[in-house]
This record gives structure tokens, C-alpha cells and sequence, in this order.
């Protein structure tokens, strides 16, 4: 298994769409996105930086013209590999101006730490784009968070997109992986990373035959559900790949009134 995490998930994609066909579709194209994501993380880490560079074109971050030369090339890639809604509304932000882009993914940056906005064409763009930064801007940051035991994600404000199970004894030690850098912190078990609820009878899980090592974590209080890759269960899985690939389990829990803390970059 690859230790960089893009080339992993770029694998893992791989490997389900063969495994699950229900959801293959799906991870066909979120593997062209994650291929695209690897390459700028890359660029991003190989940018020389403000200080080599006297005069900047541009304010804001160093990274910001890398950045925003790379918009266009993945509008591109939508077009080409997208589902037919995503490819049109890429055309036509193709055919904008560059600088309604930089609103764009100045205005989904600037959300950190506020309430999310609600899922569309728009914020799949900025979300998947801007990923691979989040990420890179994280991973230069020497924050620590131990003993942190909220739900939203300790470096960015946003809500957790999946939670994940990591072997731990004879059990399984839970911890929240943030909806957009990626960033993960340990969370107790038993406690609804929505409304706080603490009472197990009030808090079902479910799991399918088909996908044994993902659960779904149903709250009976707000009605809200998160999905949990179980790595005790499977440790091949890649968490974010994995909850992507289990589409028939948000469908179900939605199907009984449970609405997602957080959609997934494919808006399920
Ligand atoms: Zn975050
Ligand atoms: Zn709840």
C-alpha cells in the first residue's frame, strides 16, 4: 500500500469500482478527481514559496497564483469525466472570468469556521479544488489537539464527514475526519457528533452484508447520520474512499428520515 494518502486513495478507488459495482460510476469519476487532487497537492508542496520569489503577482498566500493557473485545467477534467450535470455547469465557469473564480473559491475558503453552505455545482467545485490546499495548509501548521473533544474539526471549524474505527486492544478507538482538510481527532464512541446525545438506546447503528466494515451511525434525538469506516473490520479500507463507495447506505438511511451531517464530495 502507498504511503502517499493521494496515491492510496487513487488505488482504493480503483480497486472498489471493480469490487462494488453499484457503486462504480461514481468511483471512476471520483478517481479522475483524486488523480487530478494528487497532482496539485504535489505542486502545491513543490511551489517555491513567497520568500523565494521578491515580488509576488498577486496578494494573499504565496500558493495563490499556482493555484489559480490550476482552476481551468480542472474545470477540464470535470468536462471530460464528470456526470453530465457537473460537466455543463464546468463549461460554463469555464466560460467565466478569472476572477468570478477567485470569488468562487475565495468565498467556499472564507465559510471556514461558519456554518456550511448548502451542497450544489458550485461548492462541489471549491470543495474539490481547494481539498488538496486545505490539506497542504494543515500539514504546514503545528497545531496539536490532544484532549480536544468537540465535534467540528479543530483546525478548519467545518463538520466531520465520516468517522473512523481504528483497532485499539480488543476494541475499536473512534475518531472524526474532518469533511474538507482531512484532519483527524479522536472522538468518544457512544456520542452523537451532531446534537451531543449520549443515551445508546437513542443512537442505532447499521450495517449491510455487503459492506460489513461500514456502519452507519444513526441519531434517533436530531435525526442525523454519519457513516464510520471500521478499520478493525478491514484494514485495506481507505476511510474516505470506502465511505464514498457504501452509496447504498446513505440511500437507506435517508430513505428512513435521517439527513447526512455532511454530504461527501460526491454531494451524497
Ligand atoms: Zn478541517
Ligand atoms: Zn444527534
Amino acid at each position: 500500500m502507498s504511503r502517499d494518502p493521494w496515491q492510496r486513495r487513487t488505488e482504493r478507488a480503483k480497486e472498489l469500482a471493480r469490487q462494488y459495482p453499484f457503486a462504480a460510476e461514481i468511483l471512476r469519476f471520483y478517481g479522475e478527481v483524486v488523480r487530478f487532487q494528487k497532482d496539485l497537492y504535489h505542486r502545491l508542496e513543490g511551489s517555491p514559496g513567497r520568500k523565494h520569489s521578491p515580488k509576488p503577482q498577486v496578494a494573499g498566500p504565496p500558493e495563490l497564483g499556482l493555484l489559480l493557473a490550476r482552476f481551468r485545467p480542472f474545470l477540464s477534467v470535470v468536462q471530460a469525466h464528470g456526470p453530465a450535470q457537473l460537466a455543463q455547469a464546468a463549461r460554463q465557469l469555464d466560460a467565466g472570468s478569472g476572477d468570478s473564480h477567485t470569488q468562487l473559491l475565495n468565498a467556499f475558503w472564507d465559510h471556514m469556521g461558519t456554518a456550511d453552505a448548502p451542497p450544489g455545482p458550485e461548492q462541489f467545485f471549491a470543495r474539490a479544488f481547494l481539498e488538496p490546499y486545505a490539506e497542504f495548509v494543515r500539514s504546514r501548521s503545528d497545531l496539536h489537539w490532544d484532549g480536544y473533544t468537540q465535534s467540528i474539526c479543530p483546525f478548519c471549524g467545518r463538520q466531520p464527514g465520516l468517522g473512523v474505527l481504528r483497532p485499539l486492544g480488543d476494541g475499536g478507538q473512534r475518531s472524526l475526519v474532518c469533511s474538507f482538510c482531512a484532519a483527524e481527532w479522536q472522538f468518544r464512541r457512544i456520542v452523537c457528533a451532531s446534537c451531543g446525545e449520549q443515551d445508546h438506546r437513542k443512537l442505532p447503528v447499521y450495517t449491510a452484508d455487503e459492506l460489513p466494515h461500514v456502519r452507519v451511525e444513526c441519531c434517533d434525538t436530531c435525526k442525523r447520520y454519519l457513516k464510520t469506516v471500521d478499520l478493525t473490520k478491514n484494514g485495506l479500507a481507505d476511510p474516505v474512499v470506502d465511505e464514498i463507495a457504501a452509496v447504498p447506505l446513505d440511500l437507506w438511511a435517508q430513505e428512513r428520515g435521517y439527513t447526512k451531517l455532511q454530504p461527501n464530495l460526491m454531494q451524497l
